[in-house]
């Protein structure tokens, strides 16, 4: 089934055309800075050449117009016509506590999307817009929500309850919620497949290392804890976030600098982490570059971040009372060695041993396993795939609801 998977930012819209069957894209593309005075707009069909422009869009609805009309374009022709593409997946970052799995997005679905919003201010706004301009391009086909959120949906209420009056809870909903599920999904996925093990008796860390960052400890296929909280702020120091810090900064940095909250809303989310610590990126490579040539701040920024990576470890470890791999995945996790080497580094007691020379010859989209044959622990490298889960989810969905005259 052909699967067009969207994910809208505030002022971008990513796509992938997917065959669910063969599980191999067809095309992929992007359009940034919608809403500004020219947008750029990028589109990679697997087989013809990449076309980059610049457009004037103005709102999502004529970003969904760009990409389907590339798509269906007499000189760009991807697909013969509409029809084709049976149904569209949508990523939602928030879906709060209502939704534990992927759902055919109808009106109830959006209000709950859009109730959603005081937990995910950044992000469910875009995703409904991405919804609604989607729907209003492709509206005789079926729209799948699938969440960030669900797969943590099975967290125990000791992983994801605050130590705060449990009012606030009730009240609010104020608990972690967790982020990056659907990578962390696919790649304990791609591990039970690869070592045949039995689901149940498994027990999983997956460390998502891209610009966002998450750990997640998987037990017997299931989510029972993960870095991220009640936003993707908290956990690893990300490439702009700040991940894990004491409350009372907060406090203390409105006194003393007078800060508005909306100041510090930025400071935490976009001037902090890799950046804020180096003054110098927020990306990796850039960083690894600067440390090489002795930069000591771009080398400190680097190991408080593996640091962290490793404290989640050793955390979930002791969470779930064992552990038989670990997975490293997405920008970092996949691509950057030493990042790898640092995280797991001076575990021996865990039983975690690198082996060096896989770790060093890990070759870019391949599944691989780095740890040395002694090692209680096994190392794996597994490419991640968000796109494919989505396209999955909405072709099982969209095939069932066709099933189904109920639906
Ligand atoms: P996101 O999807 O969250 O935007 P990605 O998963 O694409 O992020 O990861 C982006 C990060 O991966 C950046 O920090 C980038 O520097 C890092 N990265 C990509 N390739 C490498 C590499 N070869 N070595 C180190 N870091 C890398």
């Amino acid at each position: 089934m052909l699967v067009l998977v969207i994910n809208c930012g505030s002022s971008s819209i990513k796509y992938d055309l997917i065959d669910t069957e063969t599980k191999i894209g067809k095309c992929r593309g992007m359009i940034e800075r919608i809403g500004a005075v020219t947008s750029i707009v990028k589109h990679e069909p697997s087989d013809e050449k990449r076309v980059k422009e610049t457009k004037v869009i103005q709102n999502h609805v004529e970003g969904l117009k760009e990409i389907l009309g590339f798509l269906l374009g007499p000189d760009t022709k991807v697909v013969d016509s509409a029809s084709d593409i049976k149904a569209v997946g949508h990523r939602v970052v928030h879906g709060s506590d209502m939704f534990k799995d992927s759902v055919l997005i109808d009106d109830d679905v959006k209000e709950a999307i859009e109730q959603a919003i005081d937990l995910a201010p950044l992000h469910n706004p875009p995703n409904l817009k991405g919804i609604e301009a989607a729907m209003e391009a492709l509206p005789d086909v079926p729209h799948v929500a699938v969440f960030d959120t669900a797969f943590h949906h099975s967290l125990p209420a000791k992983a994801y309850l605050y130590g705060i009056p449990n009012r606030l809870y009730r009240r609010y909903k104020i608990r972690k919620y967790g982020f990056h599920g659907t990578s962390h999904y696919f790649v304990s996925r791609q591990y039970y497949k690869l070592t045949l093990k039995d689901v149940k008796d498994t027990k999983v860390i997956s460390c998502h290392l891209g610009n966002g960052a998450s750990v997640c400890a998987i037990e017997g296929g299931k989510s029972v804890d993960t870095s991220m909280g009640f936003t993707p702020l908290s956990g690893l120091v990300m490439g702009t976030r700040s991940g894990d810090l004491d409350p009372s900064i907060l406090f203390y940095l409105v006194e003393k600098e007078e800060l508005p909250l909306s100041n510090l809303h930025a400071l935490l989310n976009r001037h902090s982490g890799l950046l804020g610590l180096s003054g110098f990126a927020a990306d990796m490579r850039d960083l690894v570059a600067e440390a090489e040539k002795g930069d000591r701040r771009c080398q400190q920024a680097i190991d408080v971040f593996t640091y962290r990576i490793k404290q989640y470890i050793g955390s979930y470890i002791a969470s779930m009372n064992g552990c038989d791999a670990i997975l490293f995945t997405a920008g970092i996790g996949e691509n950057s060695a030493l990042i790898r080497r640092k995280a797991v580094e001076e575990m021996e007691y865990l039983g975690i041993k690198l082996d060096e020379d896989r770790n060093n010859d890990v070759q870019p989209g391949e599944l691989t396993r780095i740890s040395a044959d002694d090692s209680k622990i096994e190392l794996y490298v597994v490419p991640t795939n968000e796109e494919l889960v989505i396209a999955i989810d909405a072709a099982k969905i969209a095939q069932a609801s066709a099933q189904s005259p109920w639906i």
